[in-house]
């Protein structure tokens, strides 16, 4: 017999049935499946028009992302547009083997995917099961009756349901809505930037198919990803950038990031310069700061509650932003489907606060080795591969990529 969030706490589920859902990213989506799949009326409300969001970057689902999918029927659309990827080879920028990180034969393979192309999936799924996605619908504020709750959009118009649901991002409106006092991202240290450059019929691929491994290199300057299937190739670069001036990061002009990109890994081994002479201005992610927030305090008030990012965004060092973003809503649909208001929102950060706080920390360790100094990347080379072969086991990294919610 199917266990309940209900059963554990002994409450009676005062049924929610309907729920609005703002941002169309990861956890919006997602959310809005698994409220479908409790038995909840869903509308997703996004504010970029279909096709006017980013591309994206290269996005690697880990085992437990592709698991929650997996729940919500999304596992297989997502992985039909990606690379599977279930291996992680780092290197040093002298183009040593610093450690091998391999799925857990047990669990799915992770995959790879362009990241903006992953909303677009997700959004058409939650679609084909029949939610309702806006598109060009900023939300800007709410109103909680106490009985229900009434969305305003940029466009002036209303909605109103029994719930609201922040799936809007790290610069989340719902997030301040609920907390005007809440923490703003922080920024780690490092910008961001890549893309996928496409194989022309003229020439060969970037780098040749990896076989299923995404490489990563700890350079002498920069830190850079790199995974290709002989016709595509992803990747990205970490440019430690100490004081950050966004115009100045806004002002770059592709030539200049790509030179720039070139003088940081000039000196390692490794085929970071031959894929910089395929990158085109097409494919090319612009840079921006990555950021992170360790600990949003409140997460719900009212009938009003965040999902994803706009709740616990980790620096993209993790691996595990959108597999935290899915888990996260498809536990609170849970809570949703079992506990009336407001127990349900307390009884799903119970269940995810420590767990994804905890991913979140060990990316902001991740980040200070991508940032190291001369010296200290000296000792991280040195230290590595001990620490890889004792610590980056499927047995050690369980917790992380095993994890699956009981349904
Ligand atoms: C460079 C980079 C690389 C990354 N690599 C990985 C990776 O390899 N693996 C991984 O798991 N994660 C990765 N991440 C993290 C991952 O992208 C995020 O954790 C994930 O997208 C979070 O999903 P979300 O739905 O919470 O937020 P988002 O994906 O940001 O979606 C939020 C949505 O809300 C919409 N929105 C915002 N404001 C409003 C509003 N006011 N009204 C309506 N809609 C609104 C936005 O347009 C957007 O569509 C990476 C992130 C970055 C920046």
């Amino acid at each position: 017999m199917r266990r309940t969030v209900a059963d554990m706490t002994n409450s009676q589920p005062t049924k929610v049935r309907t729920a609005l859902v703002i941002g169309g990213g990861v956890a919006g989506p997602v959310a809005a499946l698994a409220l479908r799949k409790a038995g909840i009326d869903v509308q997703v409300f996004e504010a970029h028009r279909p096709g006017t969001g980013s591309k994206g970057g290269p996005l690697t689902l880990a085992a437990n992302g592709v698991n929650a999918l997996r729940l919500v029927g999304a596992d297989a659309d997502v992985a039909a547009e990606g690379t599977p990827t279930p291996r992680m080879v780092i290197h040093s920028g002298t183009g040593k083997v610093l450690g091998t990180v391999e799925t857990d034969p047990a669990l799915p393979a992770a995959f790879t995917v362009p990241r903006g192309r992953m909303a677009e999936v997700l959004q058409a799924r939650a679609e084909a099961e029949g939610v309702p996605v806006v598109h060009g619908k900023r939300f800007e504020g709410a109103v909680d009756t106490g009985r229900s709750v009434i969305a305003q959009f940029d466009d002036h118009s209303t909605a109103e349901a029994d719930v609201l649901i922040g799936c809007d991002g790290i610069r989340s409106a719902v997030r301040r809505l609920i907390d005007p006092a809440a923490p703003e991202p922080r920024y780690t240290g490092l910008v961001g930037l890549g893309g996928f450059i496409e194989r022309r019929s003229t020439d060969g691929p970037a780098v040749p198919d990896t076989g299923g491994a995404f490489h990563m290199v700890f350079g002498r300057r920069a830190f850079f990803g790199y995974v290709g299937d002989g016709n595509r190739t992803g990747w990205f670069a970490n440019l430690p950038v100490k004081r950050l001036d966004r115009d100045d990061l806004h002002a770059t002009t592709f030539e200049q990031w790509t030179h720039r990109l070139r003088a940081a890994f000039a000196d390692d081994a490794g085929p970071m310069l031959a894929i910089l002479d395929h990158v085109t201005p097409d494919g090319f992610i612009p840079a921006s700061p990555l950021e992170d927030l360790p600990h949003v305090p409140a997460w719900s008030r009212g009938r009003i509650a965040l999902v994803g990012d706009a709740a616990h965004a980790t620096s993209p060092s993790s691996g595990q932003g959108a597999s935290l973003a899915a888990e996260s809503a498809i536990e609170l649909a849970r809570c949703l489907r079992d506990l009336p208001v407001p127990e349900a929102f307390t009884a799903y950060e119970h269940r995810r606060r420590a767990r994804v706080e905890r991913v979140i920390a060990e990316a902001a360790r991740t980040n200070q080795s991508k940032a190291a100094g001369p010296v200290a990347a000296r000792f991280r080379d040195a230290l590595m591969p001990f620490f890889m072969s004792r610590f980056a086991t499927p047995e050690r990294t369980a917790w992380q990529h095993g994890y699956t919610i009981d349904w």
